[in-house]
């Protein structure tokens, strides 16, 4: 008999040892099935240690050991483990979480391709050029060619998906085995110079660890560096994992992969895939039968034997951090594996982290740069508008309303951009530059109608809503960022004759929504869209050449204190949608600031600049990159419970708490009231990361035995995006 130490998911941070009779070296990293109080739970053998703590008496049998599925290997095992460490969640719970659905539930899994690339017969193509009666099959046909190769659940998804099984019944497209040499590489591009000069700099095929920011503008021709690059690994011998933020936004760059490497075996995994298309591409991913893996934030943790090299495509975006759960940045993760596995990262991005861009800058990550767009056009001019002089009708200026218009009268489309992120309400006076700052915190305080107080959700603070400018003595205060909501029927209203299109997640609720707008877009059937942060990313739209952009103005002084990054960000990003082909762009931006040097930045679209400005306000004000953050929450149905909770877990930690560390208020979260349920924060800092992963370490363990309420649920945030 021999003790199987076990990885359970369940929310205690520790391992649970059982007993089995045939249990093997071997065994080490396989899924097991076990007994956990009354329920039957899937774990994973993280050790067969020789001895156990607990008597022999008191140990459980195993049930099974799930030997159908191979173990998963030494590498995905250390990267768990990181995980568990470095975030402070149950090793169990991760574990959990980066193993796909089918293997948690212990189904077996059969890992034959039924999602098969999809091409076009030859009487496919016939019936392509016969003009015959519109259908969808017709549509998606079209959709099929115009696409190139596709994988049948990604086709499934377009706006005509569902006609796919009968263009496979007429025989008008045929499942391309990956290696069916009918498909041929799509020719190669010249490389820019600049291009080559990047290549030259990562060429690794044995450089080990190389961790590259590569900051290209939006159309510098990044995809195409990580296609050669892709290549090179590939006739290596090694792998490739290309990692994206959100692939339902992107649902060209599977094409593109697919398009260049025909041969390859690719693997996507994305939300879009249903469970049991998830849980075979990772195992087939275990098994050494992918080449390239693709996917959003959770395939970080696919399992890839002789991988030799990762791409975090747009690795500013927040969406990598996973924001509940357990809190693991797939950015940061990636870093960590690239480093243990000894092999090259590549961080690409327009608009660089402060995180990544500091690094760069220090010498720890290489600094690569694409600084003109890869075909000749120019990047788009930018042009502030101050609203300050400028009189708005319903939140549009004169000249925004003006280049609207030369657009309509030019059939080409205006994108209007309206900033909701970081949507705080923050005050400010119309008539001078106060704002509703902290007097103890680099914050700006936020609007709380329901009691009607000004909170820093920082340290606290607060006081009643004054009723005119402390400064001035203005009495129309107003919270920044009003009157864009309507901004879609004042469109509407001003040009009578355009065809106004609104694109959030309201109306593009599932990617299939999605891709029926974008396919709304590109046809021209919208004269003005009117758009949040999802139409700014990745997107190439011909005829689109005016950007403009209103509402900016909250995030540049919203409470959060990364809200002017992600602007600047998002800015440059959806600036770079204009203009993307022959025509010439221009964005638009509307601003009662328009002296501020984020907006001058954006002007220059100097992304450098902001970052040496961004991160000096930072060091002053002692915010991260320059301090290292955890943040305790909790949450209740009463916020009394849930601060009262922090409370005593501050008192706890003020019993051991270095000099290094910083412990702020329990105070309410920004959106304190979410799904029926209150909410508040506990913040701890340090200039230290050591330090402070060091007392996380002490304090988790504690907070564990803290009394809490049935209700009350707690959770540690490392390094949280939203404090
Ligand atoms: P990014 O990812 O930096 O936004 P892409 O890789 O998508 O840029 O490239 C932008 C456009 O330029 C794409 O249409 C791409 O096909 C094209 N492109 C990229 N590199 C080259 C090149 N060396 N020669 C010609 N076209 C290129
Ligand atoms: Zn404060
Ligand atoms: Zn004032």
């Amino acid at each position: 008999m021999s003790i199987v130490r076990v990885a359970i998911p369940v929310p205690i941070p520790q391992l649970f040892d059982y007993t089995s009779d045939h249990a093997v070296a071997t065994d080490l990293g396989r899924c097991v099935r076990v007994r956990f109080g009354s329920r039957i739970e899937t774990g994973v053998i993280v050790d067969l240690p020789a001895s156990s703590d607990i008597a022999d008496s008191r140990l459980r049998p195993v049930e099974q050991i799930l030997r159908d599925t191979p173990a998963m290997s030494a590498d995905w095992l250390d990267l768990t483990r990181f995980v568990a460490r470095y975030y402070h969640a149950p090793i169990g719970e991760v574990m959990a979480l980066a193993l796909p659905p089918e293997l948690r539930r212990a189904t077996t899994v059969d890992i034959r391709d039924d999602d098969p690339l999809l091409a076009l017969t030859p009487a496919g193509h016939t019936a392509l050029a016969e003009a015959g009666r519109p259908s969808r099959a017709r549509r998606q046909l079209a959709a099929l060619a115009e696409a190139g190769p596709t994988r049948k659940s990604v086709a499934r998804q377009w706006p005509d998906g569902s006609a796919t099984a009968d263009l496979l019944r007429r025989r008008w497209v045929y499942p391309a085995a990956p290696s069916n040499p009918a498909l041929t590489p799509t020719p190669l591009p010249t490389l820019t110079d600049e291009q080559a000069v990047v290549l030259e700099a990562i060429d690794s095929a044995d450089a080990g660890f190389l961790p590259v920011l590569l900051q290209g503008v939006t159309g510098a021709g990044k995809t195409e560096v990580y296609l050669r690059l892709a290549e090179r690994a590939l006739a290596a011998g090694r792998t490739v994992l290309l990692l994206v933020p959100e692939i339902a936004l992107t649902p060209q760059l599977e094409t593109r992969v697919t398009e260049r490497f025909p041969h390859a075996r690719i693997v996507a995994l994305h939300s879009g895939a249903g469970d049991m298309a998830r849980s075979r591409g990772f195992l087939r991913a275990l098994e050494g039968d992918a080449d390239i893996v693709l996917g959003t934030r959770l395939a970080v943790f696919t399992p890839l034997p002789r991988l030799g090299l990762i791409i975090v495509d747009e690795e500013h975006d927040p969406s990598y951090k996973q924001q509940e759960g357990v809190r693991y940045s797939a950015r940061d993760v990636a870093v960590w594996r690239a480093h243990h596995q000894g092999v090259p990262i590549v961080l690409g991005t327009a608009t660089p982290s402060l995180e990544s861009w500091r690094h760069a800058a220090e010498g720890r990550y290489r600094h690569l740069r694409l600084t003109r767009r890869a075909v000749a056009t120019a990047l788009p001019t930018v042009r502030l508008i101050d609203t300050r002089r400028a009189r708005l009708d319903n939140g549009l200026s004169k000249p925004l309303v003006e280049a609207i218009a030369q657009r309509l009268a030019r059939r080409e489309q205006s994108l209007i951009f309206l900033n909701r992120r970081g949507f705080a309400p923050v005050l400010a006076c119309p008539s001078c530059d106060w704002v509703s700052a902290c007097p103890h915190c680099a914050a700006n305080r936020v609007v709380h109608l329901t009691d009607r107080r000004l909170r820093c959700h920082h340290c606290g603070f607060d006081s009643p809503i004054p009723i005119a400018c402390p400064e001035c003595g203005e009495q129309d205060l107003q919270p920044l960022g009003r009157g864009t909501q309507k901004l879609e029927t004042h469109l509407a209203e001003r040009f009578p004759e355009a065809r106004v299109l609104r694109v959030d997640r309201d109306v593009a609720r599932s990617r299939s929504d999605w891709l029926a707008l974008l396919a709304k877009i590109h046809a021209g059937e919208a004269d003005i869209l009117v758009g949040t942060q999802m139409m700014a990313k990745g997107h190439d739209f011909e005829r689109l050449t005016l950007v403009g952009v209103v509402g900016a103005d909250a995030a540049l002084y919203a409470s959060d204190f990364r809200a002017p990054e992600r602007l600047f960000q998002q800015l440059m990003q959806v600036g770079g949608r204009a203009g993307r082909s022959h025509l010439p762009g221009e964005v638009l931006i509307q601003t009662e600031f328009a002296d501020h040097p984020l907006f001058q930045c954006l002007k220059r679209q100097d992304a450098d600049g902001y970052a040496r400005l961004a991160l000096d306000e930072r060091r002053q004000a002692g915010f991260p990159p320059f301090t290292f953050q955890a943040m305790l929450g909790a949450d209740a149905p009463q916020l009394e419970e849930a601060i009262a909770f922090l409370q005593r877990a501050r008192d706890d930690a003020l019993s051991d708490l270095p000099a290094a560390l910083m412990l702020y208020d329990a105070v309410p979260m920004r959106m304190h009231r979410l799904a029926r349920r209150e909410r508040a924060q506990l913040l701890i800092e340090s200039t230290e990361r050591a330090a402070l992963q060091q007392f996380l370490g002490r304090w988790m363990p504690r907070l564990y035995r803290l009394p809490a309420g049935r209700e009350l649920r707690w959770r540690i945030d490392v390094d949280p995006l939203d404090v």
